[in-house]
């Protein structure tokens, strides 16, 4: 237990289940202090985020619906949070989606459909939220978002994830110094492998983690409460000097030739 984050209300997106990356940043967030409000898009994930929270005794400020497909979702859902919470100090962006048919074979095979719908769920998204958060960031506070290392290199059958993860980690750095006047930092982790329900869509998924064993500095595979922890630093006060970075929680694999 800390007490990094006492009494900061943290805004919460994309727990679907126990493996999720949310969910590790969850218990990490909880332990430091802060008081949490969660967002969910499927009925299916709002169900077991509250047996989650209900089993692991965290009590939520509360949940709200927010599909990031959706623009009139997104202003009502933190139209709420900003009524009911006050002041918003952070929020964690832990959402993406891809059909799977675009995370094998060829990049260069990618519908245009598919291309769009990655990068608006994935990429844009990181601004829609940005965008009325801030409205509520009146203190200032921290913005984390998720990416992965197929954003920088080549990862076999990562395709257009790779590409919207690239979008995403620009916008990073231009939502960083948009509201930086505000004192709201803008920051991404990025993480090695962890079997997620989304990381089953990546055909070959299991390779990437093993390859992350045999070569990454540190020999071992990545969790959900490593990447909690580090997303817990970047909101918090500790890394007051720190945005428009990507850091990488990977046991140091993309060091590695
Ligand atoms: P999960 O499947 O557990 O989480 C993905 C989340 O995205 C779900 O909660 C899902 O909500 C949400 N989501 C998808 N579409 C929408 C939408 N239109 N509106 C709102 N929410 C949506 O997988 P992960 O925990 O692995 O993924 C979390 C983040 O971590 C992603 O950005 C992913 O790319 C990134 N990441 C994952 C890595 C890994 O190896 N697993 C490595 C590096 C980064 P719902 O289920 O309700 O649809």
């Amino acid at each position: 237990m800390t007490s990094l984050l006492k009494d900061k209300n943290i805004v919460v997106m994309g727990v679907a289940n126990n493996r999720s990356i949310a969910w590790g940043i969850t218990k990490s967030l909880y332990n430091a202090g802060a008081n949490l409000i969660f967002t969910y898009r499927q009925e299916r994930s709002k169900q077991k985020l509250e047996k989650l929270l209900e089993k692991n005794e965290i009590k939520p400020k509360f949940i709200v619906s927010c599909d990031v497909e959706d623009d009139e979702s997104i202003e009502q859902a933190f139209q709420e949070i900003g009524e009911n919470a006050g002041t918003i100090h952070g929020l964690v962006h832990s959402v993406a989606f891809a059909n799977t048919d675009e995370l094998k074979g060829d990049y260069a095979d990618t519908s245009r459909d598919g291309y769009l719908t990655a990068q608006n769920i994935s990429a844009y998204s990181l601004a829609a939220v940005t965008r009325e958060a801030r409205k509520f960031m009146t203190e200032g506070g921290g913005i984390v978002t998720q990416t992965y290392l197929g954003a920088e290199r080549v990862v076999p059958n990562y395709n257009v994830m790779g590409v919207a993860k690239a979008a995403l980690e620009a916008s990073v750095r231009y939502l960083a110094e948009d509201v930086g006047k505000d004192g709201i930092r803008v920051n991404a982790v990025s993480a090695g492998p962890i079997r997620t329900l989304s990381a089953k869509g990546v055909s070959g998924f299991n390779d990437k983690m093993s390859v992350v064993e045999e070569k990454a500095p540190l020999r071992r595979q990545v969790d959900q409460d490593q990447v909690g922890d580090a997303t817990l630093f970047l909101l918090s006060d500790l890394a007051r000097g720190v945005t428009g970075e990507v850091l990488h929680v990977d046991s140091g694999f993309h060091i590695v030739a």
